[in-house]
């Protein structure tokens, strides 16, 4: 069976990561509160859906726990982040990864439980940041 993926929150981040999901023939469920961004997301996503991730009989009548890997990619709203990632966790969700703002959060998700915590901007940056040295020892 195709595993199933769920993306929540599509911003840069979570919308990027919708497309490329869907670019690799995966399927994935696109989930995000807002009405627009949705709509973004219909054409591209195998399903687009308005929902709030707060509420634990929202995530229940859309069957999440069956997705083998869930992502948060909810930005500013920590409380959101957190809570979404609480009750993924508590419905048995097998892999969570979860889009970190600040250590503060990443200590709070680590805590309940998410699988990978990532922090875009920080990683890029230190990736970046080896690849600048490495291709300036190749220059020499
Ligand atoms: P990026 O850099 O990836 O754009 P960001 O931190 O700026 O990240 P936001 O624009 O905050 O990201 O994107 C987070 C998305 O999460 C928004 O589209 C927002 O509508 C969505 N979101 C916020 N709260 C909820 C919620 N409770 N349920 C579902 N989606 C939510």
């Amino acid at each position: 069976m195709k595993k199933q993926y769920a993306v929540i929150g599509l911003g840069r981040f979570g919308g990027s990561m919708v497309k490329a999901l869907s670019d690799q023939g995966m399927e994935v469920l696109a989930i995000d509160i807002d009405e627009e961004r949705v709509n973004e997301f219909s054409n591209i996503a195998t399903h687009a859906v308005i929902a709030d991730t707060t509420d634990e009989s929202v995530l229940k009548s859309l069957g999440i726990r069956n997705f083998q890997h869930v992502v948060v990619a909810i930005g500013d709203n920590l409380q959101a982040s957190i809570l979404t990632t609480l009750i993924l966790k508590e419905m048995g969700v097998e892999k969570i990864t979860v889009k970190a703002q600040n250590d503060y959060h990443e200590k709070v998700l680590k805590k309940i439980g998410a699988d990978k915590i990532i922090h875009p901007e920080r990683d890029m940056g230190i990736r970046i940041a080896h690849q600048i040295v490495s291709s300036s020892v190749l220059d020499y």
